[in-house]
């Protein structure tokens, strides 16, 4: 075996389908951990076979995480703890924030290896802005829980990243459509995999396109950002100028509005002034 590796936790990316994805820096990282943390036994199991190593594996999910992480960081005092998830990059709607922070508290080596990550290579695929992105994960699956979750990002000057599955892609294209508003919008689909594909639309052509049943594999998809605000016109500042004019004199009351209304000053004194005499 190579020579062992410091001790700590190693958050390591793995692929998100074509194990040609694989770094050679995680693949050394998984070949000389004293201990890989894993989703699940079976998946990675596959990973290791795959780089021709057999590591001890420590299951490590949502539903043992806060029973199996203390044993795991008293680990990493003395030997290497590498952190997997079935596919992409750990943490990214996978467990794991919680091992890094403890790790880091107990003042432990904390080292990332990256590499695929679905949201990022989804993204890439879209052709959708992507100089300021929000992440979402999974929308809740429940109707209202994810109408009231659109509510709240609809105002987001960001392209939006969502994972989906298939049985759920329509009524989820859907429900964006009406609370968005008929975006531009991508389906990206078994990336890095045979069937990769990329379907461009407004949600709800991709709604209707896909309401007879989602496809199959795994699904992320991205959103444009909203449009551009209408700008402002003189009118629609009369009642901020009236209200405003009750407080302040002409000057500043035309200052207040044109900030706020993102107006000319000028234009709004002009017409604070004719306001107040007419
Ligand atoms: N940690 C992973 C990552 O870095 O992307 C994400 C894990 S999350 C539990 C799994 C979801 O990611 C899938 O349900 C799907 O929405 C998305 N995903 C994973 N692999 C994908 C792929 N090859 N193509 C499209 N989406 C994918």
């Amino acid at each position: 075996m190579n020579a062992p590796l410091e001790p700590g936790l190693y958050i390591v990316a793995t692929p998100i389908g074509n194990l040609g994805d694989l770094s050679p820096r995680a693949a050394d990282i998984l070949s000389r951990a004293d201990v890989v943390a894993v989703e699940d036994s079976r998946v990675t199991a596959g990973l290791l076979r795959h780089i021709g190593v057999k590591r001890p594996m420590q299951p490590y999910h949502d539903h043992n995480g806060e029973g199996v992480r203390p044993g795991l960081i008293a680990r990493m005092a003395t030997e290497s703890v590498a952190l997997v998830s079935d596919a992409g990059t750990p943490l990214i709607s996978d467990p794991g924030y919680k091992l890094v922070r403890d790790a880091r508290a107990a003042g432990h080596l904390v080292v990332t290896i990256p590499g695929p990550c679905a949201a990022v290579a989804a993204l890439t695929l879209a052709g959708l802005p992507t100089d300021r992105f929000l992440f979402c994960g999974f929308l809740p699956s429940k109707e209202k829980a994810r109408a009231d979750a659109i509510t709240e990002i609809a105002g987001i000057r960001a392209t939006l990243v969502l994972y989906e599955s298939g049985p759920r892609l329509s009524a989820c294209l859907t429900a964006l459509a009406a609370g968005l508003g008929d975006r531009e919008a991508a389906v990206t689909r078994e990336i890095s995999k045979k069937f990769e594909e990329a379907v461009t639309g407004t949600l709800s052509s991709l709604a209707a396109r896909y309401a007879d049943g989602g496809p199959r594999g795994e699904i992320a998809i991205v959103v444009a950002p909203p449009g551009d605000p209408e700008p402002a016109r003189i009118e629609d500042a009369d009642e901020a100028l009236a209200e405003a004019l009750t407080r302040l004199p002409v000057s500043k009351a035309a200052g207040e509005v044109a900030r706020a209304f993102g107006l000319d000053r000028k234009t709004l004194y002009a017409r604070a002034m004719a306001l107040k005499s007419g």
